[in-house]
């Protein structure tokens, strides 16, 4: 090195980072040449892209690989590639910090992953700090593409790194690794060649080993479907992936019209989300004529396809599109739509020839569909398809499709039904499945927050509205009989009309602040009341999510709608009410306000706790006196 050089301290998460790199994954030592060989294939990949359009280039003649030089005198690993390079500020960023954001739950979560499944530092952007897994002092070298003079990184990876300048570099990046005492047997020619041929066979630029080519470059997406085996897929998705397990679904086509398309995508076992890294970076690279165009791109799949890994290649797309430019191209959104629409095809044949095995899926990444159909009108029809729900049919624990709801609808019967609720027990033992169970009608339950949103979004399914059974207006069928006659003791089953009457105007007046309405129901079977939603877009269920959300952002309510309450004209309590009313007006009003707040319970809606308890022992002493 010559010329100035200077010192950084690393990141305090780079520090946690790189204790856990050396302190914990040194089991898995082979990864650090796969994340390795994977920096300079992303680098020759950037530098091909960049070549594409700009003519000016340094070194533009040096041919795209990457070499490996092992040295047994010195105990060293080299690693080289002709790639895009970095500049003296690059390396101090790009070697010096996390990429991902260095908070301290990210990096427990990895340090309990790491134990766990050390391929999942690949997949978090920690890969280069894995060099000091084998090296007990590393040094980068590299020039930058665009001219300006070389700089030499170097650390022993405890608490600070040098950079200085070095003059005389060709373009691209040189890693060298000083290897630990207990690390020499990666000077092993053997050796590395076989961690290559495990991980990095797919690598699409020549990789040479001591001077000789140990990969084979190919396109496994451009391959005919029947030359291909199972092992090479396979192999494949474990590459691009950096995973270690094997696929859930794989989808490999091709088209030729409208669009030239080859398409590879995997669905992968696990929901990386749910380790609490956040939203997962799209997996699906786009490429035009194999030149990768864009690395984990947020432009060919929509953004709930994110889980997704795979590639995409157009020959369609021109060559030299800029990044910026993909994002509002009409061939890009073309093919986003081409695919996900074949995608989610794919998905409904896998849910067709093994139902068990999807059912897996949607448990996974089912919530990745429900995002889709809220927030994407372009493939309702076909995610339609592809939810599950539980219902008053289904067994527990085992959703189903609406299509089996529509297969067990009844003639008669013009509407799709649910309704939500915390769990199964909760919606069986509540008042809006009654009238239900009474005629035999299947409801869906939905039992996750945004489920509402999904079906409210949807609207209908096979030209069946999807309707919420705690809508005002819902009609099951004909009015019910207006009087029974009870058979043992002659007695009138239901209060009569003008009883009712007055019951309903005097709960109106006295409820007035909180319902809109108070009225005689036509579906309550045993429950004394229950509370629906007049407007039949918002479900109360939806109305709890938007209320907790604006809580949480601190956005003052817009006042929640007025609901209506319905009461049950045959149900003793309600008929004993009427009776207390004429008898003792200010008790039956307490009376009628819980009846009120337990309906609101029912229904999951928010009710004054500290009110409704006063209320509650008030009632209880004057059944206790007797
Ligand atoms: P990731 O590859 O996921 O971004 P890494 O820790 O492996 O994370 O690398 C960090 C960054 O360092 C890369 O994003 C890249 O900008 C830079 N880098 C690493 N190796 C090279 C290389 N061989 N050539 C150019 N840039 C590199
Ligand atoms: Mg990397």
């Amino acid at each position: 090195m010559t010329g100035k050089t200077t010192t950084h301290e690393f990141k305090a998460e780079t520090k946690k980072l790189l204790d856990i790199v050396i302190n914990s994954l040194y089991t898995e030592r082979d990864v650090f040449v796969r994340e390795l060989i994977s920096n300079a294939a992303d680098a020759l990949e950037k530098f091909r892209h960049e070549s594409l359009t700009h003519t000016d280039v340094f070194d533009g003649h040096l041919p795209l690989e990457i070499a490996i030089e092992l040295d047994d005198k010195k105990n060293t690993l080299t690693i080289t590639d002709t790639g895009i390079g970095m500049t003296g500020a690059e390396l101090e960023h790009n070697l010096g910090t996390i990429a991902h954001s260095g908070s301290n739950t990210f990096l427990s979560q990895l340090a309990e992953a790491a134990k766990k499944d050390v391929s999942l530092i690949g997949q978090f952007g920690v890969g280069f700090y894995s060099a000091f897994m084998a090296g007990n002092i590393v040094r980068v070298q590299s020039r930058s593409w665009d001219k300006s003079e070389g700089h030499e990184w170097l650390s022993d990876g405890t608490g600070s790194f040098t950079i200085g300048e070095m003059p005389g570099l060709r373009r691209g990046t040189k890693v060298i690794i000083e290897l630990k005492e207990d690390a020499k047997d990666y000077v092993q020619k053997w050796k590395i060649e076989s961690i290559i041929k495990q991980y990095s066979s797919f690598v699409s630029f020549p990789i040479k080993l001591a001077g000789e080519v140990v990969n084979t470059v190919q396109a496994l997406w451009t391959r005919n479907k029947s030359d291909i085996k199972e092992e090479e897929y396979s192999e494949f998705y474990k590459f691009i992936g950096g995973a270690v397990s094997e696929p859930m679904y794989r989808l490999h086509f091709s088209a030729d019209a409208p669009l030239a398309i080859n398409a590879l995508v995997f669905v992968p076992v696990e929901n990386f989300e749910v380790f609490g890294f956040g939203k997962v970076d799209p997996g699906v690279n786009l490429y035009c004529q194999r030149i990768l165009i864009d690395q984990h791109s947020k432009n060919i799949l929509p953004e709930w396809l994110r889980f997704l890994k795979g590639v995409v290649d157009s020959e369609d797309l021109p060559l030299n599109i800029s990044r910026q430019a993909l994002q509002d191209n009409a061939l890009v959104a073309k093919l986003r739509k081409v695919i996900t629409k074949r995608f989610l095809k794919h998905l409904d044949e896998e849910a067709k020839n093994d139902s068990e095995k999807y059912l897996g899926f949607w448990t996974t990444f089912g919530i990745y569909l429900k995002e889709g159909a809220t927030s994407d009108y372009e493939f309702q029809k076909e995610l339609g398809k592809l939810l599950r729900f539980e219902s008053s049919k289904s067994e527990p624990g085992k959703p189903i499709a609406l299509a089996d709801y529509v297969l067990r609808m009844g003639s008669e019967q013009k509407e799709i039904y649910y309704i939500n609720g915390p769990s199964r027990a909760a919606i069986e033992a509540g008042p809006y499945v009654e009238m239900f169970k009474k005629k035999d009608i299947e409801i869906i339950y939905t039992l996750e927050p945004i489920d509402d949103f999904v079906l409210s979004h949807l609207a209908e399914f096979d030209g069946k509205k999807l309707v919420s059974a705690d809508r005002a207006d819902l009609s099951l069928s004909k009015d019910e009989e207006e009087t029974k006659i009870d058979e043992t003791t002659g007695e009138n089953e239901r209060l009569d009309k003008d009883a009712l009457s007055k019951l309903t105007e005097w709960m109106k007046k006295l409820l007035e602040t909180s319902v809109s309405d108070v009225v005689v129901s036509k579906r309550l079977v045993d429950a004394p009341a229950m509370i629906v939603n007049p407007d039949g877009f918002m479900t109360s269920s939806m109305e709890r999510v938007l209320a907790a959300s604006r809580k949480e952002h601190g956005i003052p309510g817009m006042g929640e709608s007025k609901k209506k309450m319905e009461i049950n004209p045959g149900n003793p309590l309600i008929k004993k009410l009427a009776a207390l009313h004429d008898r003792d007006e200010s008790f039956a009003a307490e009376v009628a306000r819980q009846i009120h707040d337990n309906a609101m319970i029912q229904a999951g809606l928010v009710v004054d706790p500290l009110a409704m308890v006063e209320r509650n022992y008030r009632i209880l002493s004057r059944v206790v006196e007797g």
